[in-house]
Protein backbone atom coordinates (compact mmCIF):
# COMPACT_ATOMS: atom_id res chain seq x y z
CA UNK A 1 0.00 0.00 0.00
CA UNK A 2 1.30 3.42 -0.85
CA UNK A 3 1.92 5.66 1.70
CA UNK A 4 0.68 9.21 2.09
CA UNK A 5 3.55 11.25 2.94
CA UNK A 6 5.87 11.51 5.56
CA UNK A 7 5.59 12.22 9.00
CA UNK A 8 8.49 13.95 11.45
CA UNK A 9 8.61 13.50 15.07
CA UNK A 10 11.17 13.89 18.26
CA UNK A 11 11.13 13.19 21.75
CA UNK A 12 14.19 14.06 24.13
CA UNK A 13 15.19 11.35 25.78
CA UNK A 14 13.86 11.05 29.36
CA UNK A 15 14.87 7.51 29.74
CA UNK A 16 11.80 4.90 30.95
CA UNK A 17 8.39 5.92 29.71
CA UNK A 18 5.35 6.13 31.40
CA UNK A 19 1.62 5.98 30.44
CA UNK A 20 1.40 9.89 29.80
CA UNK A 21 4.09 9.42 27.15
CA UNK A 22 2.61 6.25 25.94
CA UNK A 23 -0.63 7.83 25.85
CA UNK A 24 0.30 11.08 24.46
CA UNK A 25 2.89 10.19 22.04
CA UNK A 26 4.07 6.58 21.55
CA UNK A 27 0.82 5.08 20.76
CA UNK A 28 0.02 7.43 18.03
CA UNK A 29 3.53 6.92 16.67
CA UNK A 30 3.03 3.36 16.25
CA UNK A 31 -0.46 4.34 14.47
CA UNK A 32 0.96 6.53 12.05
CA UNK A 33 3.48 3.97 10.49
CA UNK A 34 0.38 1.84 9.15
CA UNK A 35 -0.23 5.71 6.53
CA UNK A 36 3.06 7.68 6.54
CA UNK A 37 6.56 7.00 6.19
CA UNK A 38 7.77 7.64 10.02
CA UNK A 39 10.82 9.44 10.77
CA UNK A 40 11.28 9.36 14.80
CA UNK A 41 13.94 10.98 16.41
CA UNK A 42 15.23 10.58 20.06
CA UNK A 43 16.54 14.56 20.15
CA UNK A 44 19.62 14.38 22.49
CA UNK A 45 20.71 17.74 21.65
CA UNK A 46 17.87 19.54 22.61
CA UNK A 47 18.11 17.61 25.79
CA UNK A 48 21.40 19.84 26.50
CA UNK A 49 19.55 22.91 26.38
CA UNK A 50 18.24 22.34 29.74
CA UNK A 51 20.32 19.05 31.20
CA UNK A 52 22.92 20.23 33.04
CA UNK A 53 23.88 16.57 34.27
CA UNK A 54 24.39 14.19 31.18
CA UNK A 55 25.94 11.30 33.07
CA UNK A 56 22.41 9.19 32.03
CA UNK A 57 21.94 10.80 28.72
CA UNK A 58 23.35 7.67 26.88
CA UNK A 59 21.30 5.45 28.98
CA UNK A 60 18.27 7.30 29.10
CA UNK A 61 18.34 7.03 24.85
CA UNK A 62 18.65 3.71 25.54
CA UNK A 63 15.87 3.74 27.96
CA UNK A 64 13.54 5.13 25.58
CA UNK A 65 14.38 3.37 22.40
CA UNK A 66 13.54 0.31 24.39
CA UNK A 67 10.45 1.08 25.40
CA UNK A 68 9.32 2.34 21.72
CA UNK A 69 10.26 -0.59 19.73
CA UNK A 70 8.18 -2.58 22.50
CA UNK A 71 5.67 -0.45 21.70
CA UNK A 72 5.36 -1.80 18.27
CA UNK A 73 7.47 0.58 16.51
CA UNK A 74 8.50 -1.03 13.49
CA UNK A 75 12.41 -0.01 12.34
CA UNK A 76 12.29 -1.73 9.38
CA UNK A 77 10.12 0.65 7.62
CA UNK A 78 10.53 3.36 10.41
CA UNK A 79 13.26 5.50 10.58
CA UNK A 80 14.22 5.41 14.26
CA UNK A 81 17.43 7.09 15.41
CA UNK A 82 18.96 9.62 17.85
CA UNK A 83 19.41 13.34 16.58
CA UNK A 84 23.25 13.91 17.35
CA UNK A 85 24.46 11.19 14.74
CA UNK A 86 23.08 12.87 12.02
CA UNK A 87 25.68 16.06 11.99
CA UNK A 88 23.76 17.34 9.21
CA UNK A 89 21.33 18.70 11.68
CA UNK A 90 23.75 21.20 12.82
CA UNK A 91 24.70 22.52 9.71
CA UNK A 92 21.38 23.24 8.54
CA UNK A 93 20.59 24.97 12.62
CA UNK A 94 23.59 27.50 11.59
CA UNK A 95 21.83 27.90 8.52
CA UNK A 96 18.40 28.48 9.01
CA UNK A 97 19.62 30.76 12.29
CA UNK A 98 20.69 33.28 9.60
CA UNK A 99 17.02 34.21 8.54
CA UNK A 100 15.43 33.92 11.58
CA UNK A 101 15.11 36.98 13.52
CA UNK A 102 16.63 36.90 17.24
CA UNK A 103 13.77 39.20 18.90
CA UNK A 104 11.18 36.74 17.30
CA UNK A 105 13.19 33.46 19.19
CA UNK A 106 13.34 36.05 22.65
CA UNK A 107 9.46 36.88 22.23
CA UNK A 108 8.40 33.24 22.07
CA UNK A 109 6.38 32.04 25.37
CA UNK A 110 8.11 29.01 25.24
CA UNK A 111 11.39 30.77 25.75
CA UNK A 112 10.26 33.02 28.22
CA UNK A 113 9.14 30.05 30.53
CA UNK A 114 12.42 28.11 30.08
CA UNK A 115 13.94 31.44 31.48
CA UNK A 116 11.37 31.59 34.38
CA UNK A 117 12.16 27.61 35.05
CA UNK A 118 15.84 27.64 34.43
CA UNK A 119 17.07 31.35 35.59
CA UNK A 120 20.63 30.16 36.11
CA UNK A 121 21.14 28.58 32.76
CA UNK A 122 19.74 30.72 30.02
CA UNK A 123 21.87 29.18 27.62
CA UNK A 124 21.92 29.87 23.48
CA UNK A 125 20.86 26.77 23.08
CA UNK A 126 17.61 27.46 24.42
CA UNK A 127 17.07 30.78 22.46
CA UNK A 128 18.00 28.55 19.21
CA UNK A 129 15.87 25.84 20.20
CA UNK A 130 13.04 25.93 17.69
CA UNK A 131 15.51 26.98 15.24
CA UNK A 132 17.10 23.56 15.85
CA UNK A 133 13.29 21.82 15.64
CA UNK A 134 12.81 23.11 12.04
CA UNK A 135 15.88 22.03 11.17
CA UNK A 136 14.98 18.52 12.81
CA UNK A 137 11.80 18.36 10.80
CA UNK A 138 12.72 19.93 7.24
CA UNK A 139 15.92 18.13 6.89
CA UNK A 140 14.35 15.05 5.79
CA UNK A 141 11.52 16.66 4.16
CA UNK A 142 9.08 15.87 6.32
CA UNK A 143 5.01 16.73 5.07
CA UNK A 144 3.56 16.40 8.29
CA UNK A 145 4.36 16.72 12.08
CA UNK A 146 1.66 15.67 14.56
CA UNK A 147 1.41 18.41 17.00
CA UNK A 148 -1.45 18.88 19.73
CA UNK A 149 -2.63 22.04 20.29
CA UNK A 150 0.09 23.47 22.48
CA UNK A 151 2.62 22.71 20.12
CA UNK A 152 0.88 24.44 16.84
CA UNK A 153 2.42 27.71 17.47
CA UNK A 154 5.95 26.38 16.65
CA UNK A 155 5.37 24.66 14.00
CA UNK A 156 3.92 27.83 12.43
CA UNK A 157 7.32 29.30 13.55
CA UNK A 158 8.71 26.34 11.93
CA UNK A 159 7.13 27.23 8.73
CA UNK A 160 7.96 31.32 8.54
CA UNK A 161 11.71 30.00 9.04
CA UNK A 162 11.01 27.68 5.76
CA UNK A 163 9.29 30.50 3.92
CA UNK A 164 11.84 32.80 4.71
CA UNK A 165 15.21 30.98 3.65
CA UNK A 166 13.13 29.73 0.16
CA UNK A 167 12.68 33.13 -0.83
CA UNK A 168 16.24 34.87 0.56
CA UNK A 169 17.64 32.13 -1.87
CA UNK A 170 15.40 32.13 -3.92
CA UNK A 171 14.54 27.79 -3.35
CA UNK A 172 12.21 25.53 -2.84
CA UNK A 173 14.91 22.96 -1.25
CA UNK A 174 13.52 23.34 1.93
CA UNK A 175 9.27 21.63 2.56
CA UNK A 176 6.78 23.95 4.79
CA UNK A 177 5.41 21.30 7.18
CA UNK A 178 1.85 20.63 7.73
CA UNK A 179 0.78 20.36 11.15
CA UNK A 180 -1.68 16.83 11.96
CA UNK A 181 -3.41 18.01 14.54
CA UNK A 182 -3.56 15.18 16.94
CA UNK A 183 -5.89 14.36 20.58
CA UNK A 184 -3.40 14.58 22.97
CA UNK A 185 -4.95 13.60 26.10
CA UNK A 186 -4.20 14.76 29.47
CA UNK A 187 -2.47 12.36 31.79
CA UNK A 188 -2.45 12.75 35.35
CA UNK A 189 -0.11 10.94 37.60
CA UNK A 190 -0.79 9.13 40.65
CA UNK A 191 -1.81 12.29 42.62
CA UNK A 192 -4.21 13.18 40.21
CA UNK A 193 -3.61 16.65 39.68
CA UNK A 194 -0.24 17.27 37.95
CA UNK A 195 0.16 15.85 34.45
CA UNK A 196 2.40 12.79 34.57
CA UNK A 197 5.41 13.14 34.38
CA UNK A 198 9.26 12.21 36.12
CA UNK A 199 9.91 15.90 37.44
CA UNK A 200 6.73 14.95 40.20
CA UNK A 201 7.61 11.11 40.30
CA UNK A 202 3.86 11.18 39.75
CA UNK A 203 4.29 8.20 37.03
CA UNK A 204 3.60 4.62 36.53
CA UNK A 205 6.34 3.88 34.04
CA UNK A 206 5.47 1.16 31.41
CA UNK A 207 8.76 -1.05 31.91
CA UNK A 208 7.49 -1.95 35.49
CA UNK A 209 6.78 -5.07 36.78
CA UNK A 210 3.03 -6.06 37.50
CA UNK A 211 3.45 -5.86 41.30
CA UNK A 212 5.41 -2.58 41.06
CA UNK A 213 2.87 -1.14 38.63
CA UNK A 214 -0.38 -2.78 40.85
CA UNK A 215 1.44 -0.95 44.12
CA UNK A 216 1.97 2.65 41.80
CA UNK A 217 -2.34 2.23 41.41
CA UNK A 218 -2.98 1.56 44.81
CA UNK A 219 -1.37 4.61 45.51
CA UNK A 220 -3.56 6.83 43.30
CA UNK A 221 -5.45 9.75 44.50
CA UNK A 222 -9.51 9.19 44.18
CA UNK A 223 -12.54 11.19 44.30
CA UNK A 224 -11.41 13.37 47.25
CA UNK A 225 -14.62 13.91 48.22
CA UNK A 226 -14.92 10.63 48.97
CA UNK A 227 -13.84 9.82 52.72
CA UNK A 228 -15.05 6.83 53.70
CA UNK A 229 -16.21 3.60 52.43
CA UNK A 230 -19.58 3.94 53.00
CA UNK A 231 -19.85 7.45 50.79
CA UNK A 232 -21.27 7.35 47.48
CA UNK A 233 -18.23 8.79 45.05
CA UNK A 234 -18.21 10.74 41.72
CA UNK A 235 -16.36 9.16 39.13
CA UNK A 236 -16.34 11.99 36.86
CA UNK A 237 -13.46 13.71 39.37
CA UNK A 238 -11.67 10.38 39.81
CA UNK A 239 -8.67 9.90 37.72
CA UNK A 240 -8.83 6.28 38.65
CA UNK A 241 -12.01 6.27 36.24
CA UNK A 242 -10.26 8.48 33.76
CA UNK A 243 -7.82 5.50 33.44
CA UNK A 244 -10.57 2.79 33.39
CA UNK A 245 -11.75 4.80 30.40
CA UNK A 246 -9.17 4.02 28.30
CA UNK A 247 -7.72 0.82 29.70
CA UNK A 248 -11.14 -1.95 30.96
CA UNK A 249 -13.58 -3.24 28.58
CA UNK A 250 -16.64 -0.82 28.35
CA UNK A 251 -19.50 -2.98 30.00
CA UNK A 252 -16.64 -2.97 33.17
CA UNK A 253 -16.98 0.99 32.50
CA UNK A 254 -19.94 1.22 32.86
CA UNK A 255 -20.44 -0.91 36.51
CA UNK A 256 -18.08 1.16 37.87
CA UNK A 257 -20.10 4.65 36.85
CA UNK A 258 -22.90 3.30 38.28
CA UNK A 259 -21.78 1.17 41.83
CA UNK A 260 -19.36 4.30 42.46
CA UNK A 261 -22.13 6.78 42.71
CA UNK A 262 -24.27 4.36 45.09
CA UNK A 263 -21.27 3.46 47.00
CA UNK A 264 -21.76 -0.53 45.87
CA UNK A 265 -18.09 -0.20 45.05
CA UNK A 266 -15.14 0.66 47.05
CA UNK A 267 -12.17 2.49 45.75
CA UNK A 268 -10.02 -0.08 46.48
CA UNK A 269 -11.37 -2.87 44.42
CA UNK A 270 -11.83 -0.17 41.93
CA UNK A 271 -7.81 0.10 41.51
CA UNK A 272 -7.94 -3.55 42.32
CA UNK A 273 -9.26 -4.03 39.08
CA UNK A 274 -7.67 -1.01 36.96
CA UNK A 275 -4.24 -2.77 37.63
CA UNK A 276 -5.39 -5.85 36.52
CA UNK A 277 -6.48 -4.63 33.26
CA UNK A 278 -3.46 -2.43 33.20
CA UNK A 279 -1.32 -5.34 34.09
CA UNK A 280 -3.27 -7.10 31.43
CA UNK A 281 -3.11 -4.71 28.37
CA UNK A 282 0.84 -4.44 29.12
CA UNK A 283 1.78 -7.81 29.03
CA UNK A 284 2.89 -8.06 25.27
CA UNK A 285 4.48 -4.50 25.37
CA UNK A 286 6.65 -6.86 28.93
CA UNK A 287 7.44 -9.35 27.09
CA UNK A 288 8.96 -7.57 23.72
CA UNK A 289 10.72 -5.21 26.59
CA UNK A 290 12.65 -8.17 27.98
CA UNK A 291 13.34 -9.73 24.49
CA UNK A 292 15.00 -6.47 23.49
CA UNK A 293 16.43 -5.77 27.04
CA UNK A 294 18.51 -9.04 26.66
CA UNK A 295 20.21 -7.96 24.11
CA UNK A 296 21.56 -4.19 23.76
CA UNK A 297 23.63 -4.52 21.29
CA UNK A 298 20.87 -4.92 18.99
CA UNK A 299 19.06 -1.74 20.18
CA UNK A 300 22.06 0.07 19.49
CA UNK A 301 22.17 -1.71 16.10
CA UNK A 302 18.55 -0.25 15.38
CA UNK A 303 19.50 3.37 15.93
CA UNK A 304 22.42 2.92 13.73
CA UNK A 305 20.75 1.60 11.08
CA UNK A 306 18.47 4.61 11.07
CA UNK A 307 20.98 7.47 11.60
CA UNK A 308 22.04 5.90 8.46
CA UNK A 309 18.85 5.95 6.54
CA UNK A 310 18.35 9.11 8.42
CA UNK A 311 21.80 10.85 7.03
CA UNK A 312 21.03 9.62 3.16
CA UNK A 313 17.71 11.69 3.20
CA UNK A 314 19.64 14.56 5.41
CA UNK A 315 22.57 14.67 2.56
CA UNK A 316 20.60 14.82 -0.08
CA UNK A 317 18.52 18.15 1.29
CA UNK A 318 22.18 19.26 2.32
CA UNK A 319 23.16 19.59 -0.92
CA UNK A 320 20.49 21.50 -2.40
CA UNK A 321 20.82 23.81 0.61
CA UNK A 322 24.32 24.15 0.18
CA UNK A 323 23.68 24.75 -3.45
CA UNK A 324 21.20 27.66 -3.01
CA UNK A 325 23.02 29.22 -0.62
CA UNK A 326 26.14 29.01 -2.78
CA UNK A 327 28.19 27.36 -0.11
CA UNK A 328 30.98 24.84 -2.29
CA UNK A 329 30.07 21.14 -2.98
FE1 LIG B 1 -12.75 6.56 41.74
FE2 LIG B 1 -13.33 4.02 41.51
FE3 LIG B 1 -13.23 5.17 43.93
FE4 LIG B 1 -15.19 5.73 42.28
S1 LIG B 1 -14.77 3.74 43.17
S2 LIG B 1 -14.00 7.23 43.45
S3 LIG B 1 -14.19 5.65 40.28
S4 LIG B 1 -11.54 4.86 42.51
Amino acid sequence: MSKKGRVFSGARPTGRQHLGNYLGAIKNYVALQDDYNCVYCIVDLHALTTVEDTANLRQNTYEMALDWLAAGIRPAETIMFVQSQVPQVTELHTILSMVTPLGKLTDLPTFKEKVRQNPDNVNYGLVGYPVLMTADIVLYKSDIVPVGVDQAPHLEFAREIVRSFNYRFNTKALIEPQAKHTEVPKVLGIDGKEKMGKSLTNQIELASTPEETSQRVMQMVTDPARLRRNDPGNPDVCNVFSMHKIFSPAEEVEMINRDCRTAALGCVDCKKRFAANLNKDLEPFRAKRAEFAAKPEQVWDILHDGARRARELAEATMKEVREAVQLPE
